[in-house]
């Protein structure tokens, strides 16, 4: 099966393991969702206005603890949207983790702004506080309360820490930076909805939070996305960025420029049936991360991902490090030999100071995320994924090529 067929399989919602394929990720759509859609349509309520997006809202930020929730079309609209209500400017900098889904180094550029990219730690692969500590103290200076990147001569707005694969970033050192410098904190939690850092949900650590609700994340809308923050003036703001800056909706007054990017009530349905069965798919998630790792304990050369004492993951996506020396056979080798007995697996993203698509992007590199990527293969882990699956991929893992 070709690499375009096996991707597009993730989001298949039919394709839970088809004549024994077993796919990475796929949703599970088995609560209220046939219901809930349907009272759209019998109701006429399909479109960007409508009591699901509300309630969607409402359920969203109760859950996360925030006070503010705004609903958009996709997680990569909430954070070109929670940038620019956080005051990110054209020609500003934002420093991002060079380990993550490309989205919020694009996001940084849709605002006019330049990511620099900040390269993560070895343990739980998240973004290196250390290293983020270094730039801001060595490699800027302080102005009028401001800070500038020395070597650019460009202010320095805002940290966009991503909390990916389900696991926290270390938000302790983040946050006190920020307070430091002067920066913004907007958290990219699209991966991480349910994780907690230090018993506080991820998504109210920093000063405002995105989360995605497209059909690989813990929870979907098909599409979909989500803003929430504490910050009254900022949530307005986002508000009124997203529904295309309307000031008098009668005359067709806008004055400045804003955004189509609202979520419909469709989607919201989706979300709100989803949000009913959020519980249970973190503790699947979390049997299923327990199961590999008991699956590999003392496999050679496989290292499985690790929830920090002060985090509660929801094993978002189960990502485990081959390492060719011991295991006898690289991460895309065993994807491979994986593909052979239609099982899906795939390696992270290419690290963004590799990405053509951010060539001049500074970059602040310890080779950890170049190792983690050659090294990491996540494999299939759907919330509704059976116990004979699993046995089954821990076992042709297991007895290696
Ligand atoms: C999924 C994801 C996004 C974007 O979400 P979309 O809803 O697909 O736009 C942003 N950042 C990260 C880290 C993601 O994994």
């Amino acid at each position: 099966m070709s690499d375009t067929v096996l991707a597009s399989m993730q989001f298949e919602p039919g394709a839970m393991a088809p004549g024994g394929f077993i796919p990475l990720s796929v949703p599970q759509l088995r609560g209220n969702e046939w219901k809930y859609v349907k009272e759209c349509l019998d109701t006429n309520w399909v479109s960007s206005a409508g009591p699901f997006v509300n309630r969607f809202e409402e359920t969203l930020a109760r859950y996360v603890g925030a006070a503010h929730a705004i609903a958009t079309s996709s997680g990569t609209a909430a954070l070109h949207i929670a940038l620019l209500a956080a005051g990110v400017r054209p020609d500003d900098e934002v420093l991002v983790p060079a380990l993550t889904f490309i989205a919020p180094a694009n996001a940084v550029r849709y605002a006019g702004a330049y990511p620099v990219l900040v390269d993560v730690e070895p343990t739980y692969w998240q973004m290196n506080a250390e290293l983020v500590a270094d730039f801001l103290r060595r490699e800027c200076r302080r102005t009028d309360g401001q800070t500038f990147n020395r070597t650019s001569g460009r202010r320095v707005s805002a940290l966009l820490p991503v909390h990916i694969l389900g696991h926290p970033v270390d938000m302790e050192p983040i946050i006190q930076l920020a307070r430091e410098f002067g920066l913004a904190i907007i958290e990219d939690a699209t991966e991480s909805l349910g994780a907690e850092y230090k018993s506080t949900k991820v998504g109210c650590l920093g000063d405002i939070a995105c989360f995605s609700f497209n059909g690989n994340k813990i929870i979907t809308t098909g599409g979909g996305g989500m803003i929430v923050t504490d910050n009254p003036e900022w949530a307005e703001k986002a508000r009124y960025l997203s529904t295309q800056a309307k000031d008098d909706p009668i005359e067709y007054v806008h004055k400045e420029i804003g955004y189509n990017y609202r979520m419909t009530n469709i989607q919201a349905a989706l979300g709100c049936a989803q949000m009913e069965q959020i519980d249970d798919f973190i503790r699947a998630k979390r049997s299923i991360a327990e199961t590999y790792a008991r699956g590999f304990e003392k496999l050679n050369g496989v290292e499985v991902m690790r929830e920090a004492p002060w985090a509660a993951s929801i094993f978002w996506m189960f990502t485990v490090l081959v390492r060719e020396a011991e295991y006898g056979e690289d991460s895309r080798g065993l994807m491979r030999r994986l593909r052979k007995e239609r099982i899906q697996s795939r390696p992270l993203w290419q690290p963004l100071h590799r990405s053509p698509a951010h060539q001049k992007a500074q970059s602040l590199l310890t080779g950890c995320a170049d190792i983690i990527n050659q090294r990491a293969l996540s494999l299939p882990c759907s919330v509704g994924v059976s116990q004979a699956d699993l046995n089954n991929v821990i076992e042709i893992v297991s007895c290696r090529g």
